[in-house]
């Protein structure tokens, strides 16, 4: 066994939770727990971050962040802080419990391929200086400087501030200016693409749907605007379907269908499904287009 034992803990309740109001929100969950490891696991921290997907491995000062059995884990070379527990006694169990992970992780090193990416924790004054500094809240946060803290943290990815251009890269670097408008250093920020991508992704499918359903009317001007189908039909949709056709038509993919509709998305599929059939269309742009010249939408 790699790991056989921790020192030095300590579980305390965070000032921040003294206050009653606190109390109220995490009454259920308000300790800190810090220990001692009896060996460096530094070494293993890029074998962490290749197994767990929401592991952040920071180059300064080194150490890992994850969550483990619910609770946001701080690995550090050899002492861990956590938070935030239900008793001192969950504080112990989770312990246990990372040891054992630890040294699994310890024993299987051989079999996992580490992964050595590792993040520069920029400081809040960089960060500050590419934010517009007007408080206007866009992002959430009261003011730039609480943002800026946020994103070191890695709570907050630096996109959410609209006036921060949207980056394509996962490593984006923005330019600071001196007071002259001269070029005088830059700031690199991390950033979570996925949810722009799905943007990209959902403006993609529209611009489609537009551009099928010009060519449509443009087919449809040349023939002496003689519809393609004959006559207007509901095709025999329910009002469901017709519902879920709409959403279609307006861009929503099917996870935002499912959220607006209050129904699943396996629901939401297999009405995609009926819908289709019914149509006799193979997408959702032929299906929007169809719905549109028939009047159904
Ligand atoms: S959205 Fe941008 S400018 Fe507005 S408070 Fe947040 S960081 Fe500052």
């Amino acid at each position: 066994m790699f790991i056989k034992r921790y020192s030095e803990f300590r579980c305390i309740m965070p000032t921040f939770i003294h206050s009653l109001s606190d109390v109220d929100n995490h009454r259920s969950k308000i300790w800190s727990a810090s220990f001692k490891l009896d060996q460096d696991v530094c070494h293993l921290f890029p074998y962490i971050n290749a197994v767990l997907d929401e592991a952040v491995y920071y180059e300064k000062p080194e150490h890992v962040r994850f969550l483990f059995e619910g609770y946001r884990c701080f690995l550090y070379p050899d002492s861990v802080a956590a938070h935030f527990f239900e008793s001192k006694t969950a504080a112990k169990d989770f312990i246990a419990c990372l040891i054992d992970f630890l040294n699994d992780i310890y024993n299987q090193k051989e079999d996992i391929r580490p992964n050595y990416n590792q993040i520069k924790q920029v400081p809040i004054i960089d960060i500050l200086k590419i934010l517009p500094k007007t408080n206007c809240q866009k992002c959430g946060y009261l003011t730039c400087m609480a943002f800026a803290a946020a994103i070191t943290k890695g709570k907050v990815a630096a996109d959410k501030c609209p006036s921060l251009a949207s980056p394509i890269s996962e490593n984006a670097v923005y330019p600071i200016f001196d007071n002259n408008g001269k070029l005088v250093n830059s700031v690199s920020l991390q950033i979570n693409t996925s949810k722009l991508k799905n943007r990209i992704q959902e403006q993609h499918e529209q611009i489609l749907m537009l551009e099928a359903s010009l060519r449509t009317s443009n087919q449809n001007e040349n023939q002496g605007d003689s519809p393609q189908i004959s006559g207007k039909s509901d095709f025999g949709l329910t009002n469901r379907e017709i519902e879920v056709l709409k959403l279609i038509s307006q861009g929503y993919t099917n996870n935002e269908i499912s959220g607006i509709l209050f129904i699943s998305p396996h629901t939401v599929k297999s009405h995609m499904i009926n819908i289709f059939n019914k149509l006799s269309v193979n997408d959702r742009t032929q299906a929007a287009v169809l719905a549109t010249q028939n009047e159904i939408i």
